[in-house]
């Protein structure tokens, strides 16, 4: 059976893109051509780090989230918080608070995300030591990371770790936890507070396992500004929560840069930002480094700290959950959650999903890809994106695929005409069809 296409969080208005191409150019997989001067997105290739997202001056570019009001449905309404929330607000904010807020805005539980690390911490371990033949090992915690192995460097998809991220096994376990203190599962709904567009689809279509544990997903950005609000407009602490059981040091800095790598055995790099992981991958790839034990790769600069659904600044953001850090413990204790959650931390094996294969047959792939060499000698290799590809390279595929023409290449049309092969009209008519009338037909 086919397997479903990618769930993505991300979707481009069309009445409100202008055709910019800013998120064009900074797309890290070559997602987004421009068609009609519109943007418009290429599914298999899309990763879901919302870099695009980030970019569009015109806001065109809309990170789904479930209606806030979903969360009434259920009796039972957790709030899944990651660390990161916390750092969204100011220090004179106490966690205490936060948590009193979210429950003044409907949610009757809290879960911290960050308890599930604790578990997975010491299976993590395990399976580094049982796979000590596959290095580097490489961490499944960014979506975003894991999806963009899939599409882009399919052969190291056996190097990801097959193991729950903290965020499914806090939602496992707290409702299990839930269950056991008597509540009916069908009235529990548990609803992620996201900073990231990756984990929204990641939620939406999970990689390596049949359903998500999490009911539902809200911006961070969304629900920050409603608590926050709420915040000033108390002028002081109106805490109605006691304090809940604390994170470790190791939890809550487990979603920043080196939270995994500064506790992984071995030689271990944290890579964070995603043009930069591309970069370090395809040396990787190359065979220039080998004797890495781990990887903590993370789409975002300062990893979630630097998610796109965040409000505050990430530097910011990383000195007050450091701070925070100092404060805490390490004691940490499992109990029969644990033993139940172990049961269940593994995912089933992740698949590539090659962008770059160009058919599914080998020979006739093959047959393209010469095709895709040809063209690309005909282009002129300066990447200017006037075809309303990416670069030459990208439109190249494009024209292979079917998807674009020769002749929408600028230096193309120039040759033609020269040669008498296409008239000046012919040339603007398709310019038109890629950028639309608009930018076309202006009174200079
Ligand atoms: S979300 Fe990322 S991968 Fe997808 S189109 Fe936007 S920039 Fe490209
Ligand atoms: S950034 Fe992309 S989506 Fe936004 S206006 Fe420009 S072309 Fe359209
Ligand atoms: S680094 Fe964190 S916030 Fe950024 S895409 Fe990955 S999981 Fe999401």
């Amino acid at each position: 059976m086919k397997k479903p296409d990618f769930h993505h969080a991300l979707k481009i208005d069309r009445d409100v893109c202008i055709g910019c191409t800013h998120c064009m150019n900074i797309c890290p997989t070559e997602a987004i051509r421009v068609r009609n001067g519109k943007a418009v997105l290429i599914d298999n290739r899309c990763v879901d780090c919302g870099f695009c997202y980030r970019v569009c001056p015109v806001n065109a570019i809309i990170v789904e989230q479930d209606d806030f009001n979903r969360i009434f449905e259920y009796k039972v309404r957790v709030a899944l918080m990651p660390a990161v929330l916390t750092g969204q607000f100011p220090e004179n904010v106490s966690l205490r608070q936060i948590h009193s807020e979210l429950l003044a805005l409907g949610f009757t539980h809290i879960c911290e995300v960050e308890h599930g690390v604790g578990l997975l911490y010491g299976v993590m371990m395990e399976y580094m030591e049982k796979h000590k033949g596959t290095r580097p090992l490489i961490s499944a915690f960014c979506p975003a990371i894991v999806r963009l192995i899939q599409v882009r460097f399919p052969a190291l998809v056996e190097n990801l770790i097959h193991l729950k991220p903290p965020l499914d096994i806090s939602a496992l376990g707290f409702r299990e936890q839930l269950i056991e203190e008597g509540y009916d599962g069908n009235d529990i709904g548990i609803f992620y507070i996201t900073p990231c567009a990756a984990k929204i689809a990641a939620v939406k279509s999970p990689v390596g396992q049949e359903d998500s544990p999490i009911t539902g997903v809200i911006n961070m950005n969304f629900l920050f500004n409603k608590a926050y609000t709420r915040v000033r407009q108390e002028k002081g602490d109106s805490c109605i929560v006691p304090e809940i059981r604390q994170l470790t040091p190791r939890s809550l800095l487990w979603s920043l840069t080196g939270g995994e790598s500064d506790h992984a055995p071995g030689r271990s790099l944290a890579i964070d930002e995603i043009h930069n992981v591309i970069n370090f991958l395809e040396q990787l790839e190359n065979e220039e480094m080998m004797d890495i034990d781990f990887l903590e790769l993370r789409a975002c600069d300062e990893s979630c700290a630097g998610g796109v659904l965040t409000t505050a600044n990430r530097f910011f953001t990383v000195e007050r959950l450091r701070k925070l850090a100092e404060q805490l413990v390490d004691d940490v204790t499992h109990g029969e959650t644990g033993d139940f959650l172990k049961k269940q931390m593994t995912i089933s094996p992740i698949e590539p999903r090659s962008m770059l294969k160009l058919d599914e047959d080998m020979s006739e792939a093959m047959k393209k890809l010469k095709r895709v060499e040809e063209i690309t000698k005909c282009l002129p290799d300066v990447d200017c994106a006037a075809c309303g590809s990416p670069n030459c390279q990208a439109f190249a595929e494009d024209i292979v695929q079917g998807y674009a023409k020769i002749n929408q290449c600028v230096f193309v049309q120039r040759i033609f005409e020269n040669r008498g092969i296409l008239s000046c009209e012919e040339s603007l008519r398709i310019m038109k069809e890629v950028w639309g009338g608009d930018k076309l037909d202006k009174n200079c």
